[in-house]
């Protein structure tokens, strides 16, 4: 018997990530950042450098997040200095979906 299930189907992770569906939550960000803090300990590279989905970047010199690409993963808050970083999942109906690539 040569049956078998057939050639595995991979993705990518930009293929995976496509497949997820965002909700923007358009009056309220559930990400907000002590310029300061952020800035003196070090939080914002590693913010920026951790963060799977980019929401972090620097725009004259200040650490902005585009929340609405968040994938609610909490990477950014493992490696923020207490009081740098404020996140909280979105409100309800708000976010991501994650959906099979
Ligand atoms: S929770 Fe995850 S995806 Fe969202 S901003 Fe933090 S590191 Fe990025």
């Amino acid at each position: 018997m040569g049956g078998g299930a057939g050639p595995v189907r991979t993705t990518t992770v930009p293929e995976r990530l496509a497949a997820n569906r965002f909700v923007l939550d358009e009056e309220e960000s559930h990400i907000e950042i002590d310029q300061e803090l952020a800035r003196s300990t070090g939080t914002a590279e590693r913010i920026i450098a951790v963060c799977p989905a980019g929401v972090y970047s620097m725009q004259d010199g200040r650490v902005v997040a585009d929340y609405a690409a968040c994938l609610e993963c909490g990477t950014c808050l493992a490696v923020a200095a207490p009081g740098a970083l404020t996140w909280h999942y979105p409100r309800g109906g708000f976010g991501v979906s994650f959906r099979e690539g």
